[in-house]
């Protein structure tokens, strides 16, 4: 089946779905992006991604492209023309198209917007869990508003790459103090020595992940003892359980960190227990 991009307006065969060379999410990687995991055809956390979506426009002044209600016809039909039952659904909106010149185009310059859909079956990440996947760390050398969801991702690619080539399925980010910020493309968790369950608090220069707050209401739900305090590599090395969360991942737990097995070496029932209730609820819950 062939798939199909929206571009500025327009549904076109994905191989033809292009923008202008002068785009400035191509030219500035002045954009942000979202993500939505889809079940049974219909979007997950749908309002979670579209506040931060808004936070991050507004954030950097780029202007709404399209009422809400517009928005998520258009990332529904994406969903639906590309027959995705499982899988992702993206959202990239620049600040448009312009002559290249650093500061922001004219006033009603159109924001570009595409969207994409593509199939990723969830047995697929089930089966990556049931194992548990290594992770390596990785300085962390990003900018200071990691809160925005921007498309500036190279320090991102730079870390994914690098856990890559040492086989791992992910970088854990660190900062100057030796404390985890988060993955590349994913928040970090750990169960620590004592059995307290902990994630860096998202005041701190790391992403508010959508899957992060999910799990978080799920664990307190359960009444699971935990801490919104960052930890160092050396706690997580030395933890009962390391997982990370994200809208493609789900929660994923991890069994190594830069090659020190993690507990018994195996997934931990709180990282198998929180994947579990956060696929019922999402799944439930998608529109
Ligand atoms: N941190 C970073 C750096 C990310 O890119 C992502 C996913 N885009 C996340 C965390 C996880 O966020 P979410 O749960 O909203 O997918």
């Amino acid at each position: 089946m062939s798939r199909v991009a929206y571009v500025n307006g327009q549904y076109r065969p994905h191989g033809q779905a292009t923008v202008h060379i002068e785009d400035r999410g191509f030219q500035f990687a002045d954009g942000v992006y979202e993500v939505w995991s889809v079940f049974d055809g219909r979007l997950a956390d749908f309002d979670g991604h579209m506040t931060r979506l808004h936070r991050s426009l507004d954030e950097l002044r780029i202007d709404i492209p399209m009422s809400r209600e517009a928005l998520t016809r258009v990332l529904q039909e994406t969903v639906r023309r590309n027959r995705v039952t499982e899988g992702l659904v993206y959202i990239q909106v620049t600040r448009g198209t312009a002559r290249r010149d650093h500061p922001f185009p004219p006033e009603g310059t159109p924001p570009s917007v595409i969207v994409t859909a593509r199939s990723l079956p969830v047995s697929k990440g089930n089966a990556a869990a049931a194992k548990g996947v290594a992770v390596v760390t990785h300085p962390d050398i990003r900018w200071g508003r990691c809160d925005i969801k921007t498309v500036g991702l190279l320090p991102n690619v730079l870390a994914k790459q690098a856990a890559k080539e040492k086989g791992a399925a992910e970088a854990w980010m660190v900062d100057e103090m030796g404390l985890v910020t988060e993955g590349s493309s994913t928040n970090a968790w750990i169960v620590d020595a004592d059995g307290v369950l902990r994630t860096r608090d998202s005041q701190s220069n790391i992403l508010r992940g959508i899957t992060r707050a999910a799990v978080l209401a799920l664990v307190e739900s359960e009444g699971l003892t935990f801490e919104e305090r960052a930890f160092s590599v050396d706690e997580a090395k030395q933890a009962r359980e390391a997982f990370y969360t994200s809208a493609s991942g789900y929660v994923m737990p991890a069994v190594s960190i830069d090659g020190v097995k993690i507990g018994d070496g195996k997934p931990g029932p709180v990282a198998t227990r929180l994947r579990e209730l956060y696929l019922n609820q999402a799944r439930r819950d998608a529109i």
